[in-house]
């Protein structure tokens, strides 16, 4: 299954919607008056129905798989109630805003050529007013839904290996170290941030391999939606986790930083391989101690260094192990 917003076409917002049709009204001619003016107001209630056909083919919430129902949640800021109320609130406008327009097509129908142009403006105004006052609704949604499409390359059925872990472990570099090509960039909505998407083949089985964007061990509700994202993605991908330790000098984060944050993942997906990666420029004390802290709790580890190609092989044969658990079951 792919991105279910990928092929969704996107309206323009209520402005840009109005400004199309007021450029494109003096362009319409008729072979009377009354003819002319009611072509002109089929043509904004066809561009009117643009909204309609849009509320009618974004994906039904409830359907969508929990990733992307989470993700779409994270990107709005809001709940899904809020999104639903929106939507129904495009569709009910659309729809009177039709409706307004017939009505005022059926009167020039039957009046006076003298009056045609007057009652053409009087619903150019009425329709523009009744969207203008809907417009928060209507842009927000018409955002959400561009954000939601650069979220393309996620496929939430594809077996996955997430890699996770706190900030500059290593995990862009280990993703593209495991995967054979160089990783696509994808976008992952409302941020500028990207997470890296690669592609590997075991015994025929795509897998696509992952970096979240670095998770900081704090509070879920004060994680930003870079956090949250990431998170999404350990909790409802079809995935293996391999959680990276920096057991470098140059680490950031301290051991019990690095630890509680793999324990809150491990509550999210068991099924994770840990790895102490930058073992090539070890910190023995950070080594010791992270080390110790996995035994304490009998947790096994690998030993790896992403940058210098060091136990990636072993790392390869565990993931590939683990794949084929997950999708023999
Ligand atoms: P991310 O933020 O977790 O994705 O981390 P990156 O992959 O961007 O790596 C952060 C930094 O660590 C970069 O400067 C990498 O070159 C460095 N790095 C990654 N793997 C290793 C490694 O195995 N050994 C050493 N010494 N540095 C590494």
């Amino acid at each position: 299954m792919l991105n279910p917003f990928e092929k969704l076409n996107c309206p323009p917002k209520v402005e840009d919607l109005i400004k199309i049709v007021l450029g494109r009204l003096p362009k319409i001619s008729g072979n009377t008056i009354k003819d002319r003016e009611i072509r002109r107001l089929i043509y904004y209630d066809e561009q009117v129905k643009r909204y309609l056909n849009f509320v009618n083919s974004f994906p039904r919430i409830d359907n969508l798989h929990p990733f992307y129902k989470e993700a779409l949640e994270i990107t709005a800021g809001k709940s899904i109630d809020n999104i639903k109320i929106c939507l129904s609130i495009i569709n009910k406008t659309s729809l009177t805003a039709s409706s307004i327009l017939k009505r005022y097509i059926n009167e020039i129908r039957k009046s006076d050529e003298t009056l045609a142009n007057k009652l053409m403006r009087q619903a150019f105004g009425r329709v523009s007013s009744l969207l203008r006052k809907r417009k928060d609704c209507i842009d927000w949604i018409i955002d959400l839904t561009k954000n939601m499409k650069k979220m393309k390359s996620i496929d939430p059925e594809m077996p996955t290996v997430i890699i996770a872990g706190s900030p500059n472990v290593g995990k862009s570099t280990l993703v593209s170290k495991i995967s054979s090509a160089k990783p696509e960039i994808a976008n992952y909505p409302f941020t500028t941030k990207e997470i890296h998407v690669g592609h590997f083949d075991i015994n025929g089985i795509k897998v696509q391999v992952i970096d979240t964007p670095g998770i900081l061990d704090r509070p879920m509700k004060e994680r930003n939606q870079i956090e949250r994202k990431a998170i999404n993605a350990i909790k409802n991908l079809n995935g293996i986790i391999v959680f990276l330790f920096d057991i470098s000098q140059q680490s950031l984060y301290s051991p019990k930083e690095q630890f509680d944050l793999l324990r809150e993942i491990l509550e999210f997906n068991k099924n994770a391989i840990i790895a102490l990666n930058k073992i090539d420029s070890k910190d023995e004390k950070l080594y010791a101690e992270v080390s110790k802290m996995l035994r304490e709790n009998s947790l096994n580890f690998m030993e790896i260094s992403a940058e210098n190609n060091i136990g990636i092989d072993d790392l390869k044969e565990e993931i590939k192990k683990r794949v084929l658990e997950m999708v023999k079951q």
